[in-house]
């Protein structure tokens, strides 16, 4: 907990499980987000120490004509040899998780709480000693499964490899301090939503 009281949820949850959605209800209500994801962005935005360190690392080759990131290079390589993924995440994490820090003491005093929108919350470890507790959102597989091809039309075996590659879903269960199962309508998570954040601001 910060000095002033401020309190960090830890937002997790696997792929198409609602964490976004339920990021964007809390931030409906008044709560500061800070996104991982944006900040992996914002890092990969050329001119950036990141990209420097990705060229050095893995190749000039694996950023494109503009000094961006090759994407689908970069995802067929790691897809090839696993090791690469590690060293590409020790490569984005300790920076992600700096301007996350950042982010979160620059925050205005007495704010109740914050989000941490984290993908990958429990599996990079990094996050326990930021965070005061985790939020889990949770659905069944075959619910991820269906919600993810609806976005953006992968194919159900790449949507598994997904699914496979994260924290399994028990494990993320069991690691929980809060959970939002989301296999219902929105509004009712809408309402879980409204419920969490009045307990999050006491
Ligand atoms: P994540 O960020 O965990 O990958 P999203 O929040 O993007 O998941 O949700 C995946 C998709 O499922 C989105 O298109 C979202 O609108 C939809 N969705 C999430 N929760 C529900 C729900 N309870 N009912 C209907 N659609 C939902």
């Amino acid at each position: 907990m910060r000095a002033d009281g401020m309190r960090v949820i830890g937002l997790t949850g696997g792929i198409g499980s609602g964490k976004s959605t339920v990021a964007h209800l809390f931030a409906a209500q008044g709560v500061p987000i800070i996104d991982t994801d944006d900040i992996a962005h914002a890092l990969s935005i050329p001119p950036s120490p990141v990209l420097d360190q990705i060229a050095q690392v893995f190749g000039p080759e694996y950023l494109s004509d503009n000094g961006s990131l090759d994407r689908a290079r970069m995802r067929q390589h790691i897809y090839a040899e696993p090791a690469a993924k590690k060293k590409l995440e020790a490569i984005f994490h300790p920076r992600i998780k700096d301007v996350a820090i950042q982010m979160l003491n620059d925050l205005p005093d007495h704010t109740p709480y914050a989000i941490l929108a984290a993908p990958l919350l429990f599996e990079t470890g990094s996050y326990s000693h930021i965070i005061d507790l985790s939020l889990v959102v949770d659905c069944s597989i075959e619910q991820q499964i269906a919600r993810v091809q609806a976005r953006n039309g992968l194919s159900k075996h790449e949507i598994e490899a997904i699914i496979a590659s994260q924290c399994p879903r028990k494990t993320r269960i069991e690691l929980a301090d809060d959970i939002i199962l989301n296999e219902t309508t929105l509004a009712h998570l809408q309402s879980t939503v409204s419920t969490l954040h009045q307990r999050y601001q006491d």
